[in-house]
Parts: C-alpha cells; sequence; structure tokens
C-alpha cells in the first residue's frame, strides 16, 4: 500500500490522479490532499478518500470547507504554511506535486526535505529552481518521477540505458491550436480560442502556455534538470497528432520512442507505480485507425517563446524564474482580457531584457526573483 499526497487535487492533474487511485485501492492510500478553490470538489474528494490532513489557500476557505463537511472531517490547514504541513508532516512516501506554477515550488521543496518521493507534475518548480530542487533531491536520497507526458516518455525510453550513450532528447509538441492559423491574424485570437487544445485536456494556465509554446519551453528546461543534459541536445519536433510523447536518441543512431493515445492517466500511473505498471482506462493505441504521424520543424516566428526559453537557459541562474514569473503574469493578463495573445511573449521579453541575471543560492532567492519578475511584468502591463 503506498501512501499519497496530492498537492492540487482539485486540477486536471489531481482529479486524474484520483481515478488511478479509485481504480487500484489495494495499491494506493490517500493521506492528504491540497487545493486552491473549487471546494465542492475537494467535499467530494475527502468524502470518497478520508485525508487525514486538507490544506487550501486561505482562512476562510478552511472555515468554509469545515462547515460543508458532515461525515469524516480531516485536519484543515491553510494557506503556504498549511501547503507545507501537508507537503512534509505525515507519513505519506509519496507526494504528487500538481499544483499549478510556482506556487508549487515551495510544498514540492518542503516534501522533498521531508524525504518524501516526488510524481512532478508542475514543472515550474523545476524550471524556477532547477538546481536548488536537483541538488535538494541528492541530499535527500529521494526519487524523483515526471509525470510530465514527454518527461515521462522520455524516463521510459531511458529505461536500462547509460546516460553517456545518450545523444540527445526529443521533445514532441503538437503545436497547439494555432499551428496553421494565419500568422496576420494571431494578434486578434480570443481567449476561448486559445483555450481549445486539439488534444489535450488541461488546466487553463498549461494549454495557453501550449497555444503560445511556452509550455515546450518549460519542458526544455524541465528536462534540462531531470536529465541533466545540456540545452544544445534537446531538441523539439512538431508531432500534431500527439501519439509519440518524445524519444531519446543513442549514439549508435538508435532512437526509443514511448507511444500511446494522448491521456494522462498512462505518465501519472508510471510515475506512482514505477517500476510496475497497473491498468489506466486509456484507450488502446490502434495505429490502422490513426494512419499518419507527421513531423514538422517548429517555425520559431510563429512560437518565439521557445527561443525565449533556450535564451534563458543561456542566461542562466535566475532568468528561467524570471521568465516563468512573467509568462503567469501575462497569461493571466491575457485570460482576463488585458492583453493580445501575442502580447504575452512580447511582455515576457520585456521583463527579460530589464533582468541581470544572478546566482539562486537559496529558496529565498528564487522567491525574490520570481517577485521582482512579477513585479516588473504588471508595472510593463501599467499596473
Ligand atoms: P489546474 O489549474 O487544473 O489545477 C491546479 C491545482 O492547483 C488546483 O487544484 C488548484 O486549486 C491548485 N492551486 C492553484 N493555485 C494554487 C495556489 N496558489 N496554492 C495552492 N494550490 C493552488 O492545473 P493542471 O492542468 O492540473 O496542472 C498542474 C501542473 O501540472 C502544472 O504545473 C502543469 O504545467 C502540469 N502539467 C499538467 C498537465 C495536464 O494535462 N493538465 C500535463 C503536464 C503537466
Ligand atoms: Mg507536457
Amino acid at each position: 500500500m503506498k501512501k499519497l499526497t496530492i498537492l492540487g487535487s482539485t486540477g486536471s492533474i489531481g482529479v486524474s490522479t484520483l481515478d488511478i487511485v479509485a481504480a487500484h485501492p489495494d495499491k494506493f492510500e490517500i493521506v492528504a490532499l491540497t487545493a486552491g478553490n473549487n471546494l465542492g470538489l475537494l467535499k467530494r474528494q475527502i468524502e470518497q478518500f478520508s485525508p487525514q490532513v486538507v490544506a487550501v489557500v486561505t482562512e476562510e476557505s478552511a472555515k468554509k470547507l469545515h462547515e460543508m463537511l458532515s461525515g469524516h472531517k480531516p485536519e484543515i490547514l491553510y494557506g503556504v504554511p498549511g501547503m507545507i504541513t501537508a507537503a512534509s508532516a505525515t507519513d505519506a512516501s509519496m507526494v504528487v506535486a500538481a499544483i499549478v506554477g510556482s506556487a508549487g515550488l515551495v510544498p514540492a521543496v518542503a516534501a522533498i526535505k521531508a524525504g518524501k518521493d516526488i510524481a512532478l507534475a508542475n514543472k515550474e518548480t523545476l524550471v524556477a529552481a532547477g538546481r536548488l530542487v536537483m541538488d535538494l533531491v541528492e541530499q535527500h536520497g529521494v526519487k524523483l518521477y515526471p509525470v510530465d507526458s514527454e518527461h515521462s516518455a522520455v524516463f521510459q525510453s531511458l529505461q536500462g540505458h547509460k546516460g553517456g550513450n545518450v545523444k540527445r532528447i526529443i521533445l514532441t509538441a503538437s503545436g497547439g491550436p494555432f499551428l496553421n492559423y494565419p500568422l496576420d491574424k494571431l494578434s486578434r485570437v480570443s481567449v476561448s480560442d486559445a483555450l481549445s487544445h486539439p488534444n489535450w485536456s488541461m488546466g487553463q494556465k498549461i494549454t495557453i502556455d501550449s497555444a503560445t509554446m511556452m509550455n515546450k519551453g518549460l519542458e526544455i528546461i524541465e528536462a534540462r534538470w531531470l536529465f541533466d543534459m545540456s540545452p544544445d541536445r534537446i531538441d523539439v519536433v512538431i508531432h500534431p497528432q500527439s501519439i509519440i510523447h518524445s524519444m531519446v536518441e543513442y549514439v549508435d543512431g538508435c532512437v526509443l520512442a514511448q507511444l500511446g493515445v494522448p491521456d494522462m492517466k498512462a505518465p501519472i500511473a508510471y510515475a506512482l507505480t514505477y517500476p510496475e505498471r497497473v491498468s489506466t482506462g486509456v484507450k488502446p493505441l490502434d495505429l490502422t485507425e490513426i494512419n499518419t504521424l507527421s513531423f514538422f520543424k517548429p517555425d520559431l516566428i510563429r512560437f518565439p517563446a521557445l527561443k525565449l526559453a533556450y535564451r534563458s537557459l543561456q542566461d542562466g541562474e535566475s532568468m528561467p524564474a524570471v521568465m516563468n514569473a512573467a509568462n503567469e503574469v501575462a497569461v493571466e493578463a491575457f485570460l482576463s482580457g488585458k492583453i493580445k495573445f501575442t502580447d504575452i511573449v512580447t511582455l515576457i521579453e520585456k521583463t527579460m531584457n530589464l533582468h541581470k541575471p544572478h546566482r539562486l543560492n537559496s529558496l529565498d532567492e528564487v522567491l525574490s526573483a520570481d517577485l521582482w519578475s512579477r513585479e516588473k511584468t504588471r508595472e510593463l502591463l501599467g499596473e
């Protein structure tokens, strides 16, 4: 029986994780859940999985949740200290990090320091603090399993191989809803156009990131840290069908890939049960039905976010954290109708141009860089 904590249980990844847990009651027990809003869903999750501890963002939500619950009442915590306690102070052996954005960083670090293995969906954690987090993972002897489908594919394609034999990692990208959209009209797309992802159903922030391809940019940085791979050995190829989830090319010319119908339950389950595999309910892959798999080089004029991500790695140290925080602010501004779609990346670049990268020696320094970037980006927005 594996004892699990899920940070961000009401989100897209959190819900899919709980689906797997529900399908395998003999394998998993839920110890703690945390969520932002959506107290109604959290209440139903508490009733179904009886966690000992729950954490929500505000004191008000904690009080409300307490009133909503009648039967089993877990300990209800709130705020960042509550998230930290839920992530670290239980007897869970694994923590699923599925909060969105750099808000997930502090709880994930708390879990690592408490010796919990991590199933990592929250890529922003590695983007903002890759070096620090990987050092902590090593120091505390914990395992870090990727949930992101591309990184799970790479991880699966690396099984049984020595790192030294790898030539490069090839991350696949669907290209999102605007892969073939007229370039001159891109500045006028609506929020709902940008939220219509062709292949994956995900939270709002990552869906917009997929439309700008900043998501792939963040994933390049995530891969850099997870697999200790220099950026010049991480390539991106557009593959609109999202059947090949990523590949590893070896020095002998062999390329290993992982394929499947796009459904996050597969990579989530692999992270939860590695090295075992369990049933997930994912639709079987029928290649004859799909018929064609196609591949293209990404167009950097259409998707300048990719260039920014490589640049942030080249500038190094605090720059990826700054890029990540600027992206979070810009995506929120787009979602609330304050800026145009094409302004997202322009705004991030402006913030990056104002930043002098410096080494990040502690979690506090990461959080300061993140805050600096948010303030600068909001200033540029005229807020
Ligand atoms: P989501 O928006 O659906 O869910 C986010 C969860 O975090 C919710 O439970 C929300 O209540 C909680 N949350 C939000 N802000 C919070 C805060 N300030 N403090 C505490 N909790 C907070 O997001 P998602 O799509 O599930 O994505 C979660 C993470 O997984 C992201 O980092 C995303 O990049 C990554 N990821 C998601 C997918 C996917 O298919 N959804 C795939 C790969 C990676
Ligand atoms: Mg991904």
